[in-house]
Protein backbone atom coordinates (compact mmCIF):
# COMPACT_ATOMS: atom_id res chain seq x y z
CA UNK A 1 0.00 0.00 0.00
CA UNK A 2 1.38 3.57 -0.79
CA UNK A 3 1.43 5.46 2.24
CA UNK A 4 2.05 8.74 0.39
CA UNK A 5 -1.19 10.28 -0.33
CA UNK A 6 -0.68 13.27 -2.41
CA UNK A 7 -0.75 16.36 -0.22
CA UNK A 8 -0.73 19.64 -1.96
CA UNK A 9 2.25 21.70 -1.55
CA UNK A 10 1.37 24.23 1.12
CA UNK A 11 4.92 25.73 2.00
CA UNK A 12 6.86 27.08 -0.87
CA UNK A 13 9.91 24.64 -2.21
CA UNK A 14 12.45 27.31 -1.46
CA UNK A 15 11.81 28.19 1.58
CA UNK A 16 11.64 24.00 2.58
CA UNK A 17 15.46 24.22 1.10
CA UNK A 18 16.74 27.42 2.94
CA UNK A 19 15.77 25.38 6.20
CA UNK A 20 17.23 22.34 5.27
CA UNK A 21 20.35 24.08 4.45
CA UNK A 22 20.18 26.40 7.67
CA UNK A 23 20.02 22.92 9.78
CA UNK A 24 22.67 21.91 8.22
CA UNK A 25 25.08 24.38 8.52
CA UNK A 26 24.16 24.60 12.60
CA UNK A 27 26.10 23.18 15.09
CA UNK A 28 23.69 24.99 17.94
CA UNK A 29 19.82 25.12 17.34
CA UNK A 30 17.26 26.86 19.78
CA UNK A 31 13.74 26.12 19.31
CA UNK A 32 11.17 28.82 21.21
CA UNK A 33 7.74 29.28 21.50
CA UNK A 34 5.02 31.78 23.13
CA UNK A 35 4.14 32.55 26.25
CA UNK A 36 1.97 30.17 28.12
CA UNK A 37 2.84 27.30 25.91
CA UNK A 38 -0.18 25.28 24.57
CA UNK A 39 -0.80 21.69 22.95
CA UNK A 40 0.05 23.33 19.58
CA UNK A 41 2.67 25.42 20.67
CA UNK A 42 4.57 22.50 22.65
CA UNK A 43 3.14 20.23 19.84
CA UNK A 44 5.23 21.51 17.14
CA UNK A 45 8.22 22.39 18.89
CA UNK A 46 8.20 19.54 20.53
CA UNK A 47 7.89 17.49 16.87
CA UNK A 48 10.80 19.71 15.14
CA UNK A 49 12.99 18.86 17.82
CA UNK A 50 12.70 15.29 18.09
CA UNK A 51 13.17 15.31 14.59
CA UNK A 52 16.21 17.49 14.95
CA UNK A 53 17.94 15.05 17.91
CA UNK A 54 17.20 12.21 15.56
CA UNK A 55 19.18 14.18 12.67
CA UNK A 56 22.38 14.26 15.84
CA UNK A 57 21.88 17.98 15.78
CA UNK A 58 22.57 20.08 19.42
CA UNK A 59 18.91 21.30 19.57
CA UNK A 60 17.21 22.71 22.96
CA UNK A 61 13.77 24.01 23.42
CA UNK A 62 13.08 26.99 25.62
CA UNK A 63 9.44 28.51 26.66
CA UNK A 64 9.55 31.45 28.45
CA UNK A 65 7.07 30.24 30.82
CA UNK A 66 5.61 26.96 31.91
CA UNK A 67 2.87 24.86 30.66
CA UNK A 68 0.03 23.01 32.41
CA UNK A 69 -0.07 19.22 33.56
CA UNK A 70 -2.32 17.98 31.11
CA UNK A 71 0.23 18.65 28.21
CA UNK A 72 3.35 16.67 30.54
CA UNK A 73 2.93 13.49 29.17
CA UNK A 74 4.34 14.30 25.74
CA UNK A 75 7.96 12.82 25.29
CA UNK A 76 10.72 15.41 26.12
CA UNK A 77 8.64 18.13 28.06
CA UNK A 78 11.12 17.31 31.15
CA UNK A 79 13.91 18.81 28.51
CA UNK A 80 12.36 22.09 27.97
CA UNK A 81 14.27 24.59 29.70
CA UNK A 82 11.64 27.50 31.23
CA UNK A 83 13.33 31.01 30.70
CA UNK A 84 11.69 32.24 33.56
CA UNK A 85 13.31 29.87 36.24
CA UNK A 86 16.48 30.80 34.86
CA UNK A 87 16.92 34.07 32.80
CA UNK A 88 20.89 34.20 33.26
CA UNK A 89 21.15 30.40 31.61
CA UNK A 90 19.03 31.53 29.19
CA UNK A 91 20.97 34.29 27.80
CA UNK A 92 23.87 32.30 27.20
CA UNK A 93 22.15 29.61 25.88
CA UNK A 94 21.08 31.89 22.92
CA UNK A 95 24.58 33.64 22.59
CA UNK A 96 25.92 30.06 21.61
CA UNK A 97 23.12 29.19 19.18
CA UNK A 98 23.42 29.74 15.21
CA UNK A 99 20.07 29.35 14.46
CA UNK A 100 16.60 29.86 16.95
CA UNK A 101 13.40 28.55 15.28
CA UNK A 102 10.31 30.50 16.30
CA UNK A 103 7.39 28.29 16.28
CA UNK A 104 3.48 29.11 16.89
CA UNK A 105 3.77 33.08 17.55
CA UNK A 106 4.54 35.87 14.77
CA UNK A 107 6.44 38.61 16.67
CA UNK A 108 8.92 38.47 19.44
CA UNK A 109 6.95 40.56 21.60
CA UNK A 110 4.53 36.89 22.23
CA UNK A 111 7.71 35.60 23.92
CA UNK A 112 7.83 38.07 26.52
CA UNK A 113 10.35 38.71 28.44
CA UNK A 114 12.15 36.69 26.05
CA UNK A 115 11.68 39.07 23.50
CA UNK A 116 15.22 40.84 23.76
CA UNK A 117 16.97 38.13 23.22
CA UNK A 118 15.50 36.82 20.44
CA UNK A 119 15.90 39.93 18.67
CA UNK A 120 19.70 40.89 19.96
CA UNK A 121 20.52 37.32 18.85
CA UNK A 122 22.94 37.12 15.78
CA UNK A 123 22.27 33.60 14.87
CA UNK A 124 20.12 32.92 11.83
CA UNK A 125 15.83 32.72 12.80
CA UNK A 126 12.96 30.72 10.93
CA UNK A 127 9.45 31.07 11.22
CA UNK A 128 6.88 28.72 11.19
CA UNK A 129 3.58 30.51 11.77
CA UNK A 130 -0.08 30.55 11.73
CA UNK A 131 -0.88 34.26 13.01
CA UNK A 132 -1.28 37.11 10.77
CA UNK A 133 1.90 39.59 10.74
CA UNK A 134 4.72 37.69 10.55
CA UNK A 135 7.50 39.69 12.15
CA UNK A 136 10.57 41.43 10.24
CA UNK A 137 13.03 39.39 12.09
CA UNK A 138 13.43 36.16 10.07
CA UNK A 139 15.64 34.59 7.72
CA UNK A 140 13.18 32.34 6.76
CA UNK A 141 9.31 33.18 6.90
CA UNK A 142 7.06 29.82 7.00
CA UNK A 143 3.87 31.99 7.68
CA UNK A 144 0.64 30.39 7.15
CA UNK A 145 -2.65 31.83 8.57
CA UNK A 146 -4.81 29.32 6.50
CA UNK A 147 -4.06 26.76 7.92
CA UNK A 148 -5.08 25.66 11.40
CA UNK A 149 -2.24 24.48 13.33
CA UNK A 150 1.54 24.96 13.46
CA UNK A 151 2.13 21.50 14.27
CA UNK A 152 0.37 20.66 10.85
CA UNK A 153 2.96 23.33 9.45
CA UNK A 154 5.28 21.45 10.88
CA UNK A 155 4.41 17.96 9.20
CA UNK A 156 4.14 19.78 5.86
CA UNK A 157 7.77 20.91 6.17
CA UNK A 158 8.71 17.59 7.06
CA UNK A 159 7.07 15.74 4.56
CA UNK A 160 7.85 18.33 1.92
CA UNK A 161 11.54 17.73 2.69
CA UNK A 162 10.59 14.01 1.88
CA UNK A 163 11.17 13.25 5.92
CA UNK A 164 8.24 11.49 6.24
CA UNK A 165 9.63 8.28 6.02
CA UNK A 166 11.84 9.87 9.56
CA UNK A 167 9.17 10.58 11.43
CA UNK A 168 8.63 7.94 14.94
CA UNK A 169 5.98 7.60 16.80
CA UNK A 170 7.36 10.55 19.07
CA UNK A 171 7.02 12.92 16.79
CA UNK A 172 4.13 11.65 15.50
CA UNK A 173 2.50 11.87 18.70
CA UNK A 174 3.37 15.72 19.28
CA UNK A 175 2.04 16.65 16.01
CA UNK A 176 -0.99 15.35 16.58
CA UNK A 177 -1.90 16.38 19.93
CA UNK A 178 -0.75 20.25 18.70
CA UNK A 179 -3.52 19.64 15.39
CA UNK A 180 -5.83 18.54 17.95
CA UNK A 181 -5.58 20.91 20.30
CA UNK A 182 -5.71 24.20 18.34
CA UNK A 183 -8.63 22.43 16.63
CA UNK A 184 -10.71 21.89 19.55
CA UNK A 185 -10.12 18.08 19.00
CA UNK A 186 -11.28 18.72 15.31
CA UNK A 187 -14.37 20.79 15.72
CA UNK A 188 -13.60 24.10 14.83
CA UNK A 189 -10.60 25.39 11.61
CA UNK A 190 -11.42 21.50 10.38
CA UNK A 191 -13.02 21.83 7.18
CA UNK A 192 -9.83 21.37 4.93
CA UNK A 193 -9.85 17.75 3.99
CA UNK A 194 -6.10 17.44 3.92
CA UNK A 195 -6.01 17.39 8.12
CA UNK A 196 -7.46 14.08 7.73
CA UNK A 197 -4.58 12.78 5.48
CA UNK A 198 -2.35 13.87 7.85
CA UNK A 199 -3.86 12.33 10.52
CA UNK A 200 -4.31 8.80 8.61
CA UNK A 201 -0.34 9.94 7.73
CA UNK A 202 0.62 9.99 11.40
CA UNK A 203 -1.95 6.74 12.59
CA UNK A 204 0.38 4.71 10.45
CA UNK A 205 3.13 5.89 12.92
CA UNK A 206 1.69 3.92 15.56
CA UNK A 207 -0.10 6.74 17.52
CA UNK A 208 -3.21 6.46 19.78
CA UNK A 209 -5.36 9.19 18.78
CA UNK A 210 -8.02 8.48 21.18
CA UNK A 211 -5.06 8.48 24.15
CA UNK A 212 -4.22 11.32 22.98
CA UNK A 213 -7.21 12.87 23.05
CA UNK A 214 -8.15 11.10 26.53
CA UNK A 215 -4.81 12.75 28.45
CA UNK A 216 -5.94 16.47 27.30
CA UNK A 217 -9.05 16.81 27.82
CA UNK A 218 -10.51 13.85 30.26
CA UNK A 219 -7.58 14.85 32.69
CA UNK A 220 -9.15 16.89 34.65
CA UNK A 221 -8.69 17.38 38.52
CA UNK A 222 -11.48 17.08 40.43
CA UNK A 223 -10.73 20.79 41.76
CA UNK A 224 -10.95 21.97 37.72
CA UNK A 225 -13.69 19.95 36.86
CA UNK A 226 -15.45 21.59 40.21
CA UNK A 227 -14.19 25.09 38.87
CA UNK A 228 -16.09 24.75 35.30
CA UNK A 229 -18.99 23.71 36.95
CA UNK A 230 -18.87 27.13 39.54
CA UNK A 231 -17.86 28.96 36.33
CA UNK A 232 -20.48 28.03 34.19
CA UNK A 233 -23.19 28.26 36.98
CA UNK A 234 -22.16 31.11 39.01
CA UNK A 235 -20.17 33.41 36.37
CA UNK A 236 -21.95 33.06 33.12
CA UNK A 237 -23.88 36.09 31.64
CA UNK A 238 -25.35 35.74 28.34
CA UNK A 239 -26.85 38.24 26.00
CA UNK A 240 -29.24 36.22 23.75
CA UNK A 241 -30.16 39.31 21.72
CA UNK A 242 -26.30 39.82 20.78
CA UNK A 243 -25.76 35.87 20.54
CA UNK A 244 -22.95 36.40 23.10
CA UNK A 245 -22.35 34.46 26.58
CA UNK A 246 -19.56 36.08 28.91
CA UNK A 247 -17.90 34.10 31.75
CA UNK A 248 -15.41 35.42 34.36
CA UNK A 249 -13.48 34.41 37.30
CA UNK A 250 -11.56 36.40 40.05
CA UNK A 251 -8.77 35.99 41.91
CA UNK A 252 -10.67 35.18 45.08
CA UNK A 253 -12.42 32.29 42.73
CA UNK A 254 -9.69 30.70 41.29
CA UNK A 255 -7.94 30.49 45.15
CA UNK A 256 -11.05 28.77 46.16
CA UNK A 257 -10.27 25.76 43.59
CA UNK A 258 -6.91 26.06 44.25
CA UNK A 259 -6.49 27.47 40.67
CA UNK A 260 -2.90 26.36 38.98
CA UNK A 261 -1.75 27.55 35.74
CA UNK A 262 -3.80 26.12 32.55
CA UNK A 263 -7.01 25.28 34.47
CA UNK A 264 -9.63 27.34 33.03
CA UNK A 265 -7.76 25.95 29.08
CA UNK A 266 -10.59 25.37 27.55
CA UNK A 267 -13.73 26.87 29.50
CA UNK A 268 -14.08 29.38 27.03
CA UNK A 269 -15.03 27.29 24.44
CA UNK A 270 -18.11 25.75 27.04
CA UNK A 271 -20.99 28.85 26.23
CA UNK A 272 -20.79 28.07 22.41
CA UNK A 273 -22.49 25.17 23.56
CA UNK A 274 -25.74 27.37 24.11
CA UNK A 275 -28.08 27.88 21.13
CA UNK A 276 -27.83 30.70 19.10
CA UNK A 277 -24.42 31.68 21.06
CA UNK A 278 -21.50 32.13 18.47
CA UNK A 279 -19.20 34.41 20.42
CA UNK A 280 -18.35 33.62 24.13
CA UNK A 281 -15.79 35.56 26.04
CA UNK A 282 -13.58 34.82 29.31
CA UNK A 283 -12.34 36.94 31.82
CA UNK A 284 -9.86 36.16 34.31
CA UNK A 285 -8.20 38.49 36.93
CA UNK A 286 -4.58 37.84 36.80
CA UNK A 287 -2.09 39.27 39.34
CA UNK A 288 -1.03 42.62 37.25
CA UNK A 289 -4.01 42.47 34.77
CA UNK A 290 -6.91 41.06 33.37
CA UNK A 291 -6.93 37.94 30.48
CA UNK A 292 -9.44 38.04 28.04
CA UNK A 293 -9.95 34.85 25.97
CA UNK A 294 -12.24 34.98 22.81
CA UNK A 295 -14.15 32.64 20.79
CA UNK A 296 -16.71 32.49 17.85
CA UNK A 297 -18.52 30.67 15.53
CA UNK A 298 -19.07 31.47 11.63
CA UNK A 299 -17.77 34.87 10.42
CA UNK A 300 -17.39 37.31 13.68
CA UNK A 301 -13.77 38.28 13.69
CA UNK A 302 -12.56 37.85 17.49
CA UNK A 303 -8.86 38.52 16.49
CA UNK A 304 -10.45 42.08 15.25
CA UNK A 305 -12.34 42.83 18.26
CA UNK A 306 -9.40 41.40 20.70
CA UNK A 307 -7.24 43.76 18.63
CA UNK A 308 -9.59 47.07 18.71
CA UNK A 309 -10.38 47.02 22.78
CA UNK A 310 -7.80 44.61 24.28
CA UNK A 311 -4.66 45.06 22.81
CA UNK A 312 -4.64 41.75 21.76
CA UNK A 313 -5.08 39.68 18.61
CA UNK A 314 -5.30 35.94 17.53
CA UNK A 315 -7.25 34.32 14.97
CA UNK A 316 -10.58 34.65 13.22
CA UNK A 317 -12.55 32.47 15.92
CA UNK A 318 -9.79 32.10 18.54
CA UNK A 319 -8.24 34.97 19.79
CA UNK A 320 -6.99 36.61 22.84
CA UNK A 321 -6.36 40.17 24.80
CA UNK A 322 -5.35 42.06 28.34
CA UNK A 323 -7.14 44.76 30.14
CA UNK A 324 -5.70 46.90 32.06
CA UNK A 325 -7.44 47.36 35.62
CA UNK A 326 -10.43 45.60 37.82
CA UNK A 327 -12.08 43.03 36.84
CA UNK A 328 -15.30 44.77 37.18
CA UNK A 329 -13.98 47.80 34.72
CA UNK A 330 -12.74 44.83 32.23
CA UNK A 331 -16.77 43.09 32.26
CA UNK A 332 -18.10 46.56 31.80
CA UNK A 333 -15.41 47.58 29.48
CA UNK A 334 -16.62 44.21 27.09
CA UNK A 335 -20.75 45.31 27.59
CA UNK A 336 -19.73 48.24 25.86
CA UNK A 337 -17.34 47.04 23.32
CA UNK A 338 -19.93 44.03 22.58
CA UNK A 339 -22.67 46.97 21.92
CA UNK A 340 -20.33 48.72 19.37
CA UNK A 341 -20.43 44.80 17.37
CA UNK A 342 -24.21 44.95 17.75
CA UNK A 343 -25.24 44.08 13.59
CA UNK A 344 -22.83 42.22 13.37
CA UNK A 345 -23.18 39.80 16.23
CA UNK A 346 -27.24 39.58 15.49
CA UNK A 347 -26.37 38.78 11.79
CA UNK A 348 -24.07 35.68 12.78
CA UNK A 349 -25.92 32.71 12.58
CA UNK A 350 -24.53 29.13 13.28
P1 LIG B 1 -6.28 31.67 24.34
O1 LIG B 1 -7.67 32.22 24.41
O2 LIG B 1 -6.29 30.18 24.18
O3 LIG B 1 -5.40 32.17 25.43
O4 LIG B 1 -5.66 32.24 23.00
C1 LIG B 1 -6.19 31.93 21.75
C2 LIG B 1 -5.34 32.56 20.69
O5 LIG B 1 -5.44 33.96 20.79
C3 LIG B 1 -3.86 32.27 20.81
O6 LIG B 1 -3.51 31.15 20.05
C4 LIG B 1 -3.22 33.51 20.25
O7 LIG B 1 -3.19 33.42 18.85
C5 LIG B 1 -4.20 34.60 20.56
N1 LIG B 1 -3.89 35.41 21.75
C6 LIG B 1 -4.22 35.13 23.03
N2 LIG B 1 -3.83 36.12 23.84
C7 LIG B 1 -3.26 37.05 23.06
C8 LIG B 1 -2.66 38.33 23.32
O8 LIG B 1 -2.60 38.82 24.45
N3 LIG B 1 -2.19 39.00 22.25
C9 LIG B 1 -2.26 38.50 20.98
N4 LIG B 1 -1.76 39.22 19.98
N5 LIG B 1 -2.81 37.32 20.71
C10 LIG B 1 -3.31 36.60 21.73
MN1 LIG C 1 -1.27 27.56 17.21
Amino acid sequence: MNYFEPLSIVIDEQSVQQVQQLIENSNQILITTHLSPDGDALGASLGLYHFLKLKKKNVRLMVPNSFPYFLKWMAGTDEILIYEYNPKAAKIIFEHTDLIFSIDYNIPKRVGNMASLLENSDAKKVLVDHHLFPGNIYDVVISHPEISSTSELVFRLLYQAEKYNEIDKTIAECIYCGMMADTGGFTFNSNNPEIYLIISLLLRKGINKDRIFSLVYNNLTEDRFRLLGFTLSQRMKVFPELHTALIWLSLEDQKQFSYNKGDTEGFVNYPLSIKDIIFSAFIREDEDLVKMSFRSQGTFPTNEFAARFFHGGGHLNASGGEFYGTLEDAISFFENSIRLYTEELKNTIK
